[in-house]
């Protein structure tokens, strides 16, 4: 007998932060690996929110999806001034979007590392493609644990994937050990507002790190925080929610068709396992996120000092 899937339910079972970090790595590979295809998809190459002016709306066709995605990262290169022909590590790197950007344009050596190794797998396997694979080398990896020497690289980028990392003060600290002097920490995060939350907010927060497989959001200001705890200097932070919202603006011609496809779903869920449908509940929830403002997104910057005594001068 077939189990039937219910669609409608939201309700977080396990809280993901009450999981071992082993058991929590494990369901995050669990969750890239089952939704591989399905971003590749409606997403394309980048896993990551779009960029767009204030006031500007996203196309039916979900053209300005992939203008917008590619966008993100021109943003996020600018605001944390990434050197041309710099040596990355890319802290979770999906299957490899942002790194052959880097790797093509800047002309960076890019080592990338990822959780799920059928997305390193296909992050090689577009580096092929593209010509690039001398400059941009994926692999199934913890970025907490990359065996890497300490001073490995110029810079260390992190575009949304911080918010899955169960020790967020860990990933600074081990940031901060991987970067050459002057080096230089780029991060885009998904992020909550300052201040107490309340219930409704917190209910809401509890769905969207659930079905997307996070343990806890941090704000920016938490965020900048552990950046100077871990010894950064010049640590700066903009908040880019105004920018990005869009990214799940339910007009998008390719996630409407997946909504009302009920049937396909079940489906997914029957052959994939349940949790699969996190990838679905993210738009509606994160719409509500950022409608409401409990929902931030940011850019940060933070520079490793070049001495002790420089510590607070800027970069
Ligand atoms: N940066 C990419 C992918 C973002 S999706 C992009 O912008 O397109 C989040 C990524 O973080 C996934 O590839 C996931 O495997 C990775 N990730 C999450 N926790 C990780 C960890 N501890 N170590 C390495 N990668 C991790």
């Amino acid at each position: 007998m077939e189990a039937d899937v219910e669609l409608g339910a939201a309700s977080p079972s396990t809280a993901m932060s009450e999981m071992d970090p082993v058991a929590y790595n494990r369901a995050v590979e669990r969750y890239y690996d089952t939704t591989l295809d399905l971003y590749e998809e409606l997403w394309g190459e980048h896993v990551h929110h779009g960029y767009w002016d204030p006031g500007k709306r996203p196309d039916a066709d979900g053209a300005d999806r992939h203008a917008a995605t590619d966008r993100l990262v021109r943003e996020l290169v600018d605001y944390a001034r990434v050197p041309r022909g710099a040596t990355v590590l890319d802290a979770g790197c999906g299957i490899g979007g942002p790194a052959l950007y880097l790797a093509a344009a800047l002309g960076c050596t890019v080592d990338g590392v990822t959780l799920s190794a059928p997305q390193a797998a296909r992050a090689n396997e577009k580096a092929e493609a593209a010509g690039l694979a001398d400059r941009a080398r994926f692999r199934r990896q913890d970025a907490l644990a990359t065996g890497c020497p300490d001073a490995s690289f110029d810079v260390v980028w992190a575009l949304e994937s911080l918010m899955h990392f169960p020790d967020r003060a860990a990933f600074f600290a081990e940031a901060a050990r991987l970067l050459r002097p002057g080096g230089v920490l780029a991060v885009g995060t998904w992020a909550v507002r300052d201040g107490t939350l309340d219930d409704q907010e917190q209910d809401l927060l509890g769905q969207i790190l659930h079905h997307q497989v996070m343990p806890s959001f941090s704000s920016l200001a938490e965020h900048e925080r552990l950046a100077r705890q871990a010894g950064f200097t010049a640590v700066a932070s903009m908040d880019w929610s105004a920018a990005v919202a869009n990214s799940w603006d339910p007009g998008f011609a390719q996630i409407r068709q997946l909504e009302h496809g009920r049937a396909a779903m079940r489906e997914l869920a029957r052959d994939r396992g349940v949790d699969v449908l996190g990838f679905f509940y993210a738009g509606p929830l994160m719409q509500r996120g950022f409608q409401t403002g409990v929902m931030r997104y940011g850019a940060i910057r933070a520079v490793k000092p070049t001495t002790s005594a420089g510590r607070d001068r800027p970069a």
